[in-house]
């Protein structure tokens, strides 16, 4: 029976380009998970969208002299362009400047303050005496009340993760004119956090499936108790706080951010006509998937869930797999000290499934991995062209000359070709579970050992010598490993779209790799192959180390 399977990705915020980062932490790993599941004939809405409001806009727009909507709908377009050359799959990717956002947004914000969810209170906020301004969120930099790391911004911490207020930080200025902060009182609303905190416990407590950073960063956020939240700031851009006295403030970034989940839905519902159909994805037993870096834990499986069981009505995430960070050459990638491998340039250079080969074999699920061009150019060269390019390569090329480019007619099998149909067989299923408990690293690690075992037994056999004395033996030969690389295909496909279209063309097949499902497709004996053509290609070392100055580190 075919599943239903929703999938979040964390919303980029529009005030800079993508850099691997994003694509290591959180956007890579549900585009393999989506197309997993469509292979396998599940019912896959997979969406997000650009984060236009929130500080990091403000302050960007602030830094470059531009009105901030100008700023998030320059970035949103290089979003639009980068999904499309990684193939990113998205369903939708939308934007959180919407009027049907701004709308449902203003919606649940009314739903939860007229359940009590939502109250109204005095705060003591920063604000900046000499730029005349409260300092909300990213206008603020301290020490990290929590683990004393320096140089924090007011909203979170990069060292402990912990979601901050401004007012917490030791040692507080203002990140425009640097200036020491007064303290001064504003009206605010506040989420009933503490409200949820029992129920969120128990519910937590029953997700054991969840990755261990997730779950124990939950419980202990839980264990120590839930504080209220305020959702509205005293900022100008963004969506207005649907309450009257309130026209000069602004509901805040994360509040309104996480709904954009279901805005979105929504949305993708109504481009189809269809406007109930989000439904399918939100409520009954649907599963919920959201995908997101470590720093949006407390967002996705605390602040969202709080929202959800307030409003009610709607499923709750089912597993939020969190990865951690992605550095480069041991360095933090950051956007504002500009230490990244920016996406557009790299697209603008190389192919998409290097990196996705990268990325996926080096995912930072456990614990935090590294990215260096050296290492890039050795893991293409040495793993993805050396095994797998190599294989399909030599056997596609050795069918076209000896057998006439179709599909050779097997003979009896040995016990070397029934043992490796039967890894071929398990591999696939072992992908299958793998990917289903989202294990992206160790799912393409397994796959490529199919393509090492098929390399040895083509060594072993040897056709291209063979085929003098014992034509059916090497027609057999090159039958089981034609089988074993239609087999690839599908286990790859998930993480390597590309090269999986290309050698499913190559294969002789007409459609798409997901028409084939999930299954060890058997060679039709007799069916014609393309003509042979490299599937992936080998990178030239020394390019690649001119890059690292060049993309790398420019302006550090
Ligand atoms: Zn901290
Ligand atoms: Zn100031």
């Amino acid at each position: 029976m075919s599943e239903r399977i929703f999938i979040g990705v964390a919303w980029p915020y529009a005030n800079g380009p993508l850099h691997l980062g994003h694509i290591a932490g959180a956007c890579l790993p549900p585009d393999i998970f989506a197309r997993y599941h469509r292979l396998k004939g599940n019912e896959v809405l997979m969406v997000s969208g650009s984060d236009q409001h929130g500080t990091p806009i403000t302050v960007r727009a602030e830094q470059e002299g531009r009105p901030p909507r100008e700023i998030a709908a320059r970035y949103h377009e290089g979003f639009l362009d980068s999904w499309r050359r990684l193939g990113i799959s998205f369903d939708l990717f939308t934007t959180t400047d919407t009027p049907n956002h701004h709308e449902l947004a203003r919606e649940f914000f009314l739903t939860l303050k007229d359940k009590g969810y939502i109250y109204q209170d005095t705060m003591a906020l920063l604000y900046c005496p000499t730029c005349n301004r409260f300092l909300p969120d990213r206008y603020v930099e301290g020490t990290c009340p929590y683990c004393r790391c320096e140089g924090v911004r007011g909203d979170q911490c990069d060292g402990c993760g912990k979601p901050l207020n401004t007012v917490d930080l030791i040692d507080p200025h203002c990140r425009l004119c640097s200036a020491l902060p007064e303290i001064k009182e504003s009206e605010h609303f506040f989420l009933r956090l503490s409200a949820f905190n029992r129920q969120l416990l128990d519910w937590v407590k029953g997700q054991s499936h969840w990755r261990p950073n997730a779950l124990n960063f939950t419980i202990n956020l839980l264990t120590e108790g839930l504080k209220d939240r305020a959702i509205t700031r005293d900022i100008e851009w963004g969506i207005a706080v649907p309450v009257a006295g309130f026209e000069n403030k602004r509901i805040y970034v994360w509040f309104e951010a996480v709904i954009g989940y279901l805005s979105a839905s929504k949305e993708w519902a109504r481009s189809l006509g269809d406007d109930e159909r989000w439904r399918q994805f939100w409520q009954g037993d649907a599963k919920s998937y959201y995908f997101i870096g470590k720093d949006n834990i407390p967002f996705h499986t605390i602040i969202w869930p709080a929202m959800l069981m307030g409003y009610g009505g709607l499923n709750l995430p089912y597993d939020v797999p969190a990865n951690e960070f992605l550095t480069l050459e041991g360095r933090p990638l950051s956007t504002s000290r500009n230490w990244a491998v920016w996406l557009p340039d790299y697209l603008e250079r190389y192919d998409a499934d290097p990196l996705r080969y990268f990325l996926s074999a080096n995912m930072p699920e456990s614990g935090d991995t590294d990215f260096s061009w050296r290492e890039f150019v050795r893991r293409n060269n040495d793993e993805l062209v050396a095994t797998y390019g190599n294989l399909v390569h030599r056997v596609l090329t050795f069918t076209y000359r000896s057998f006439d480019g179709s599909v050779p007619e097997p003979g009896a099998f040995d016990e070397k070709s029934k043992k490796l149909l039967e890894k071929a067989e398990d591999v696939l299923s072992a992908v299958d579970r793998l990917l289903h408990e989202c294990r992206f690293r160790e799912a393409i690690r397994t796959a490529m050992s199919l393509a090492h075992e098929a390399n040895r037994y083509l060594d072993d056999k040897a056709p291209w010598k063979r085929i003098k004395e014992d034509r059916e033996g090497a027609a057999t030969s090159l039958y089981v490993a034609l089988s074993v690389i239609c087999c690839l295909k599908t286990a790859l496909y998930p993480f390597l779209p590309f090269s999986s279209r290309k050698l499913h063309h190559l294969l002789g097949f007409e459609g798409g790799v997901e028409d084939g499902g999930w299954s060890t497709a058997e060679m039709p004996p007799g069916q014609r192959l393309a003509t042979p053509e490299s599937l992936v290609t080998k990178l030239d070392e020394r390019v690649a180390d001119e890059e690292t100055v060049r993309l790398g580190g420019a302006g550090c």
